[in-house]
């Protein structure tokens, strides 16, 4: 008897994560990708200007997160993250100058906050009762309601955690997703916060040791190939159309469609998306400084929010870029060059090649009203799944969303997919 045959269109994380998990269940699968590369939102390049590879876009992910733990240990690229070893977050507050490091401890009772030198600078223990209320969320609820922004917990730690984990802004954002993440990171305790940060570039750590191990199985990734339209029968996808290279799908065979919402739009209507999304700003800065050890530190107060510092680059994250949207990203340069000269003891009037990218539709934006656009990856269709960091994972658009919607359309496949 043939083997079935899995398509997979799309090789951002949610596509090679459901093709890893396939290939891995002895399924014979192919992996379609328009681009020239795989890692879609998650990627290194070369950059010619500043000489080196660089990362799209800083990417922080914590131990909490067990996808992508999951993912980098089938993908033999445990190895290949680093960071500080530690639950440990280095701040500085740009308006004052002030500097802190939070230290949290491993275990789930945080003892860490009545700590004076471990908790965020200029906090009380009683403070940290603000996450109370998000312990209530339900799906309707936005964190401007729920969150005191008087409490002093609320500039430095809660407005910083709401931006970078869901990239939109804190007043609107869904407090469901923000009480995930928190159920599966701070809740359980500092062992499921410590920061991994990849050694060399997200490619190295997220790309290219799954392209290795799907070779190993004889997983084709063919590039160039843009998926235009799909051709019916009944309710079964029986030909695929690459910009008039036809693909034709057996009648056992099986399409997982990982690609990215806004194009989904386009493809199938009929299926609810997100409709909204947010951009992200990253700069990079060539830069004489040491790595610290630490791999990153937290800005409070202006308009950078995270600084990564690798191999000689400085790369700065300024999500939600849409509000700042009056500064042309040219002018951006000079403004967050002096934010990083004043945390690495530079010259703030000298501001070194560097490279500033806008990725426009880094993430779904993560509110109410776009978390309840998002379908669960069976389709009800005989042989289509979905998979993509926006569907409906319960958490925002970030890697561990991505793997996890990879592992449950492949979970589809394997569980519907079964010859009847
Ligand atoms: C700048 C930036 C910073 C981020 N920071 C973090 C972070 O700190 N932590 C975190 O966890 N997450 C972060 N994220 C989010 C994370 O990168 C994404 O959630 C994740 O990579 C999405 O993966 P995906 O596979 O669902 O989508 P995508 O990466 O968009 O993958 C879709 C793939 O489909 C391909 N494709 C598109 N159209 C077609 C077509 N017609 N035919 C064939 N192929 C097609 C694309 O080229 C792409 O490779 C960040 C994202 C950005 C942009």
């Amino acid at each position: 008897m043939t083997k079935r045959h899995v398509h997979v269109i799309g090789a951002g994380m949610a596509g090679l994560s459901t093709a890893l998990q396939l290939a891995l269940s002895g399924e014979k699968v192919t992996v379609y990708e328009a681009a020239p590369f795989a890692g879609g939102r998650c990627r290194s390049f070369l950059d010619r200007e500043l000489g080196c590879r660089v990362d799209n876009g800083n990417h922080l992910v914590l131990s909490g997160n067990v996808a992508v733990q999951d993912y980098l240990y089938l993908t033999n690229a445990l190895d290949t993250m680093g960071g500080p070893g530690a639950p440990v977050f280095p701040f500085i507050d740009i308006g004052t100058g002030e500097r802190w490091t939070v230290r949290m401890n491993k275990g789930a009772l945080p003892w860490w906050i009545f700590d004076k030198n471990r908790r965020v600078l200029g906090t009380k223990p009683a403070d940290y009762l603000s996450a109370l209320p998000l312990l209530k969320a339900d799906a309707t609820d936005r964190l401007g309601n729920l969150l005191d922004k008087s409490n002093p917990l609320y500039r430095r730690f809660w407005e910083p955690f709401i931006i970078g984990a869901l990239n939109t802004e804190p007043d609107i954002s869904s407090a469901l997703l923000l009480k995930n993440i928190f159920a599966q990171t701070f809740a359980v305790g500092g062992k499921a916060c410590i920061p991994l940060i990849p050694k060399v570039g997200l490619s190295e750590s997220f790309v290219q040791p799954c392209l290795n191990t799907l070779r190993q199985h004889d997983v084709e990734v063919k590039y160039y190939h843009r998926l235009r339209s799909l051709l019916w029968e009944g309710d079964q996808v029986r030909e695929l159309d690459f910009n008039g290279t036809m693909i034709e799908i057996g009648v056992e065979d099986w399409v997982v469609l990982a690609l990215p919402a806004w194009f989904m739009r386009e493809l199938l209507p009929e299926v609810p998306t997100p409709t909204d999304f947010r951009s992200i700003i990253n700069a990079h800065f060539r830069v004489d400084a040491p790595d610290d050890g630490m791999g990153f530190t937290g800005m409070i107060g202006g308009y950078a929010e995270w600084v990564f510092v690798r191999n000689g680059i400085a790369s700065v994250t300024i999500s939600c870029a849409e509000r700042h949207k009056n500064i042309a990203v040219r002018d951006m340069a000079a403004l967050v060059w002096h934010e990083i000269a004043q945390l690495l003891h530079l010259d703030p009037a000298h501001v070194p090649p560097h490279r500033i990218f806008l990725e426009k539709y880094a993430t779904f934006a993560a509110t109410p009203e776009q978390n309840i656009r998002r379908p669960t990856s069976y389709t009800g269709w005989k042989n289509v799944a979905l998979a993509g960091e926006w569907t409906a994972t319960g958490l925002p658009s970030t890697i561990e969303g991505a793997l996890r919607s990879g592992m449950k359309a492949a979970q589809v496949v394997l569980r519907w997919g079964a010859p009847q």
